[in-house]
């Protein structure tokens, strides 16, 4: 199909996942019931090997492989892998209330949504696995692009893939963003991005309202985009 004029630019709202979307960041609960040991190594060993695992530089096997280690399980199974993968998925899932809502006042008036998360590739095929998934066009997920947030590559990538789904050229202005890390933020911004600082959700807030959903709420109001 070819088209003599290209489509009036229309807003895209990119989503971060953890600390934006879901609604807790701390896995360790879930984790620590299937290896059990120390809590504290255990935490140590989930987080520093993560950002490697997010880039796509270690695999399932060898990232759970290190996360067992420190809690002093020194070998694990395919199906063990699986399991820990699982219980990984099934915790960071779950979406904040708020933000689910706001999903839904978005996807209800057909505004295009798009998750930019620094995530596993296994993290990535959940995401897409989730029934809330349908609301989106796509996912940037970093494991899979071996790039992540802030460096400006993945946002290009995010750019390029929005002008390709819209058959035109991708303004960085019409992509608002929202993302809880303020260097993430900058670098979108620096690249013409509408972004913004999203305050990271509080699992624990309890029936206090979530101020990151409050925020983008103004801002996507103020682009014009309908909410009600
Ligand atoms: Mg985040």
């Amino acid at each position: 199909m070819s088209r003599k004029r290209p489509r009036p630019s229309r807003v895209v709202v990119v989503f971060d996942f953890g600390g934006v979307l879901s609604a807790g960041h701390d896995p360790i609960d879930g984790i620590h019931a299937l290896l059990g040991g120390d809590r504290e190594t255990l935490a140590t060993a989930i987080w520093d090997e993560r950002p490697a695992y997010d880039r796509g530089a270690l695999t399932a096997a060898e990232y759970w492989g290190a996360v067992a280690a420190g809690a002093g399980v020194d070998a694990l199974t395919p199906s063990e892998v699986a399991e820990l993968q699982q219980a990984d998925d099934r915790y960071w899932l779950r979406l904040d209330p708020e933000s689910r809502t706001l999903l839904h006042d978005l996807a209800r008036h057909e505004t295009p949504l798009v998750i930019l998360s620094n995530a596993s590739v296994a993290f990535g095929e959940a995401v897409r696995r989730a029934d809330w998934f349908e609301a989106f066009a796509f996912a940037v997920i970093s494991g899979e692009e071996r790039c992540e947030k802030p460096d400006p590559e993945i946002y290009e990538i995010l750019l390029s893939a929005l002008a390709h789904e819209s058959g035109g050229v991708a303004r960085p202005g019409d992509v608002v963003f929202f993302d809880d890390r303020a260097d993430n933020v900058a670098a979108a911004r620096a690249l013409g991005i509408d972004a913004h600082r999203w305050e990271r959700n509080d699992p624990a807030r309890g029936e206090a309202p979530n101020p990151g959903v409050a925020m983008a709420r103004e801002v996507l109001a103020g682009r014009g985009i309908l909410l009600d």
